[in-house]
């Protein structure tokens, strides 16, 4: 079956007097997928989410969505919601006001808009929030009225840009689980800006991952993690980021320029039995386990996880050992090799 995908971008080009925001962008999103499009900051992200929007206009290239043609359309023409960092609710509006606001503008009838508001406030745990002004929430149900804006517009597409960044670690966590629920149960096409890796890995269908304005690698949660296309993603993409060793510190690798490693598939022989010698830089304890850094002449990144508390002493030596089966190889621009 051969299922046209809902958003096109093809060969997506922008500048700003000349210098670059984003440059040859080309992706193709299916019907139903949720996106994240994930990069260090000032890569490029809002910027390919603002065209998508309609907030700018490329300077090449086109945009398709569901079928249409919109690259030179205007916002409301796109039959999208968008939901932004900084919530942007009315300040003086209460709560079910900020959410009824887009319903109220497009003149929908007052019954539909109420069943649509309880719904929306259902589904978000707003109920009894009805009359409450944002001053008087908390950042994580600001967030939620976004949402609640973003879910009774019942457009098919869904715009995010960092909306849980303003948000604690406990609260980003539950409003993940949440915004991922509702993706799914309203069967929304979401489009999701952020720079941290782990949303992008717990939330996404399909990461885009971007450096610089350009798209370094797209594809699954899993195929980012364990097949790497360049040492930009290897680096960016896992916690802790894959390790990177020169070629020619390990045997059988001299063709490579960087050897990729994962610290689930380092282990810590006995001296004189691995196939680096590392120093113990330092130890994190994190309760289930320790990370133990290491620091090696020619590699960077490397840390080994030992079960429970385990200390290490700082300075000290450490053999480590893998598998070839384990390595990914590396050439001199950073592209991935077959071997
Ligand atoms: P991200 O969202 O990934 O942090 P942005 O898309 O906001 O990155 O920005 C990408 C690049 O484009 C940055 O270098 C930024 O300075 C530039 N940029 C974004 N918007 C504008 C603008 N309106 N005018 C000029 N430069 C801009
Ligand atoms: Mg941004």
């Amino acid at each position: 079956m051969n299922v046209e995908p809902f958003v096109t971008f093809n060969k997506i080009g922008k500048r700003w007097n000349g210098q670059l925001g984003v440059e040859d962008i080309t992706i193709q999103i299916p019907e139903g997928a949720f996106v994240a499009l994930l990069g260090p900051s000032g890569c490029g992200k809002s910027t390919t989410l603002r065209l998508l929007a309609g907030l700018e206009t490329p300077d090449e290239g086109e945009i398709i969505i569901d079928s249409v043609d919109v690259t030179e359309m205007a916002p409301s023409a796109r039959n999208l919601s968008m939901v932004f960092q900084s919530y942007a609710l009315f300040p003086h509006l209460s709560v079910a006001e900020n959410v009824m606001f887009g319903m109220k503008v497009r003149k929908v009838p007052k019954e539909e808009c109420m069943e649509k508001l309880h719904n929306a406030l259902e589904i978000t745990g707003l109920l009894g929030y009805e009359e409450r002004k944002p001053g008087e929430l908390s950042g994580g149900q600001r967030q939620r009225v976004a949402l609640a804006r973003a879910i009774v517009a019942r457009q098919p597409l869904c715009l995010m840009d960092e909306p849980l960044s303003n948000l604690d670690a406990k609260l980003r966590n539950s409003v993940r689980r949440d915004i991922k629920k509702l993706q799914r149960s309203l069967g929304m096409t979401v489009v999701y800006v952020t720079h941290d890796q782990t949303e992008a890995m717990s939330m996404a269908d399909i990461i885009i991952l971007m450096k610089d304005g350009r798209i370094m690698q797209i594809g699954s949660p899993q195929e980012l993690y364990s097949e790497p296309q360049n040492t930009f993603a290897a680096e960016f993409v896992g916690a802790p980021p894959m390790a990177l060793i020169s070629g020619s510190a390990i045997k059988g690798a001299e063709h490579a320029s960087k050897v990729g490693v994962r610290t689930e598939d380092v282990t810590v022989v006995e001296a004189g039995k691995g196939r680096l010698t590392c120093t113990v830089s330092e130890s994190e304890y994190l309760g289930v386990e320790t990370h133990v850094q290491l620091e090696h002449p020619e590699g960077k990144g490397l840390v080994v996880k030992l079960h429970g508390y385990a200390s290490l002493v700082e300075g000290s030596s450490v053999d480590i050992d893998f598998d070839d089966s384990a390595l990914h190889y590396f050439d001199e621009n950073g592209n991935r090799m077959a071997s």
